[in-house]
């Protein structure tokens, strides 16, 4: 363990094609967004320290970097990972009809505790949504997730999805240890 921290807690990312996992990263880790779809393929991850209740947290947070494009995301990308952000993209249906898929994929790879927050993003582009935001509070009800809405363009809720997911988990770790 790192001296600088009490808790490290792996994070993944997963879900379609440009639904802006990279940009929801960048946007939580860097503060930054790019309008360009990134040049390399392959596992890439960031960190972020933040502090709950008294307790220094770093979160490793990994991106597919493209991986799912070949359906090549390996089970090391979900080993050891106590939470997953769950992306589509308000604005393409398909990625919406895809998150069962993905669900039954972290679940068949992760642990059976793992803290999954289901999250629409690009809620900037409302001219072009194609799932409103009742679809995905519903899904995420029936299945058991945290939901939340998101534009990493616009910096909406970013921080909050990624805090819900480390705020649960950390509720649980600390369950788990008392
Ligand atoms: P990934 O393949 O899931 O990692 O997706 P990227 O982060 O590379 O984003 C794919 C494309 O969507 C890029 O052109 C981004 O600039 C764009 N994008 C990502 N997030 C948002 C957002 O919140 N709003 C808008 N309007 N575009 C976004």
């Amino acid at each position: 363990m790192d001296e600088d921290c009490d808790y490290l807690f792996k994070l993944v990312l997963i879900g379609d094609s440009a639904v802006g996992k990279s940009n929801l990263l960048s946007r939580f880790a860097l503060n930054e967004f790019r309008l360009d779809s990134k040049p390399t393929i392959g596992v890439e991850f960031a960190y972020r320290n933040v502090v709950i209740a008294d307790k220094r947290i770093k979160a490793q947070i990994w991106d597919t970097a493209g991986q799912e494009r070949y359906r090549a995301i390996t089970s090391s990308y979900y080993r050891g990972a106590l939470g997953t952000l769950l992306i589509y993209d308000v604005t393409r249906r398909g990625t919406f009809e895809n998150v069962g898929r993905w669900l039954e994929e972290v679940r068949s790879h992760g642990d059976s505790d793992m803290v999954v927050v289901l999250v629409g993003n690009k809620s900037d582009l409302e001219h072009a949504r194609e799932v409103q935001m009742k679809e995905g509070q519903n899904f995420a009800e029936r299945e058991g997730l945290h939901f939340i809405e998101t534009s990493a363009l616009q910096k909406t809720n970013v921080e909050d999805a990624f805090m819900t997911m480390i705020t649960q988990i950390h509720n649980l770790t600390t369950r788990r240890t008392l």
